[in-house]
């Protein structure tokens, strides 16, 4: 049995930076980490974070306000998530990037790759285990602590308050009982579980990009305890390509196909979507729609096969259009595809190549493709798609044999979706009444990430972060001996 001011369930973005903030300001505070390194978290992996009124922001003139920001995520979310708990969040950029500083982390600005109109990405220049080390070693010169392989199971409560958690040590099988005043549930979401993605998507794939660690067991512990759930569940979606179960090697080159903005068919061979989505805003609005489609695939003829091989980069290919802003920042790179992949991922039994679209259906089983084809081909010719209204500098036609299909699924870094809470991490009961002690941070928090994932790059984990601190700023703020 361990006594501390408060338990928090997770060593990743959120459950460091609560930790951060409940130890400076001078509260005890255990860590419960199932992994056995420091460093298996998906926020430990990342790029970097969204984060508003940065010093670095400042320093590159390049500011973004906090209601900027804001203003942008709320109207994206179109109402779907708590606006007072998500303002609250946005406002703690500054802090997170000085506790990031303070823990010896670099951070660099990036460029607007999505197009969203400002720079709130940041990008870290500390290599990936040495970040969380660092985070780890001054949370210690805090006099807070992590604790690996304490996996949690359980919550303990006294008198209807949360009051603590039972966690079991991964290598012993010990139990432990950590008491504290107050719990923070952080543990990454569920994308290491099946069962728990097949009851919100259906029988798909969902592509684990990120750790399996997560398997829903904070969202379960908060429902147990008398929590809801709230309304949007979604993927924050790979952006680097398609995917499939049957890939072997990660991120072969022709996952690219997905991205190009060509023909994409739905799991009968039918047209599903504007192309132009998945190669703009691939993790968000984009990975929604394949995450819906469950599958899909990309089909392409020999001059689209060959012309992208030829041109410098996808954005060349089309003719370099000066208003495709994404297409400049984020499809401007080569050399690509690589023809001796091809054979490989034949073999792996998601690609395709044939003389006819006639096999390339019988061989998918897609009834619809003749027919979808020939319809896209009439638009191409028109120049004007009159489905989804694509551009109409992407429509190109699929004529020219031999032809590729290459079948997706969609894939994920990290879940959204999970418990709800009011403004400042609570976790909210049945009543929308706060279970006393009990806080949820992270992509385990539900009413601070909306689906579609946000068009904001590194929302995630910038949610994650100033998260986390929202919800030890409420603890200290209500500390009563
Ligand atoms: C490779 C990669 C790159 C990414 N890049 C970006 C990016 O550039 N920008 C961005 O915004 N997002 C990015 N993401 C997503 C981002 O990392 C996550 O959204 C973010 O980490 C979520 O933070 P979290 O604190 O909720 O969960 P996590 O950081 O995932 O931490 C959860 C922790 O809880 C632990 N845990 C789970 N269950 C238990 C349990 N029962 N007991 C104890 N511990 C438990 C896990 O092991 C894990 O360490 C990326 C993800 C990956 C995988």
């Amino acid at each position: 049995m361990e006594h501390t001011d408060v338990v928090i369930i997770g060593a990743g973005g959120a459950g460091m930076m609560a930790a951060l903030t409940l130890a400076k300001a001078g509260r005890s505070c255990v860590v419960l980490e199932k992994g056995k390194h420091l460093s298996v978290s998906n926020a430990a992996r990342a790029g970097g974070p969204s984060l508003a009124d940065t010093l670095l922001q400042e320093e590159e003139n390049c500011t973004v306000s906090a209601e900027m920001l804001f203003r942008h995520m709320y109207g994206f979310s179109r109402g779907t998530v708590d606006g007072g708990l998500l303002y609250r969040c946005i406002r703690n950029g500054r802090k997170v990037e000085a506790l990031l500083r303070e823990s010896g982390i670099q951070l660099r600005l990036t460029e607007d790759l999505y197009s969203v109109g400002f720079r709130a990405r940041h990008f870290f220049e500390t290599p990936a285990p040495q970040r969380w080390e660092l985070l780890a070693k001054k949370l210690e010169e805090y006099g807070g602590r992590v604790v690996l392989n304490a996996c949690a199971g359980e919550l303990l409560t006294e008198n209807g308050r949360i009051c603590g958690v039972l966690a079991v040590d991964g290598q012993s099988g010990e139990q432990t009982a950590y008491y504290g005043k107050a719990v923070i549930i952080a543990s990454g979401g569920y994308l290491g579980n099946e069962e728990m993605l097949k009851q919100h998507f259906g029988d798909i794939t969902v592509g684990p990009l990120g750790s399996r660690l997560s398997d829903g067991a904070g969202i379960a512990m908060a429902l147990k305890a008398g929590g809801m759930e709230d309304r949007s569940w979604g993927i924050c979606a790979g952006e680097f390509g398609g995917y499939h179960s049957r890939m072997k090697g990660r991120f072969p080159g022709n996952m690219r196909w997905a991205m190009t903005g060509g023909l994409l068919v739905d799991r009968e061979g039918r047209r599903f979507m504007d192309e132009q989505l998945l190669a703009d805003q691939p993790l968000s609005v984009g990975g929604e729609v394949t995450l819906r489609a469950g599958s899909y695939y990309a089909v392409l003829d020999e001059a689209f096969y060959q012309g992208i091989r030829s041109a410098r980069s996808v954005y060349d290919f089309y003719g370099r259009p000066e208003e495709w802003k994404t297409g400049k920042s984020a499809l401007d790179r080569g050399p690509w595809p690589f023809p001796e992949d091809l054979e490989r991922d034949i073999s792996e039994g998601w690609a395709f190549c044939c003389g006819s679209l006639e096999e390339a259906a019988a061989h998918f089983s897609l009834p619809f493709l003749e027919e979808t084809v020939t319809r896209y081909n009439a638009m191409c010719e028109a120049g004007q798609d009159t489905e989804f209204g694509k551009n109409s500098w992407l429509l190109k036609p699929v004529a020219k044999a031999p032809f590729y299909v290459f079948a997706y699924e969609p894939s994920a870094w990290c879940t959204i979706g999970g418990v709800k809470t009011d403004a400042f991490c609570r976790v909210l009961d049945r009543k929308q009444k706060p279970i006393s002690g009990l806080y949820a941070a992270g992509v385990d928090n539900g009413s601070c990430y909306c689906a579609p994932y946000y068009d904001t790059e590194g929302a995630c984990l910038g949610l994650a972060f100033t998260s986390g601190i929202t919800a030890a700023e409420h603890i200290l703020g209500n500390w009563s001996a």
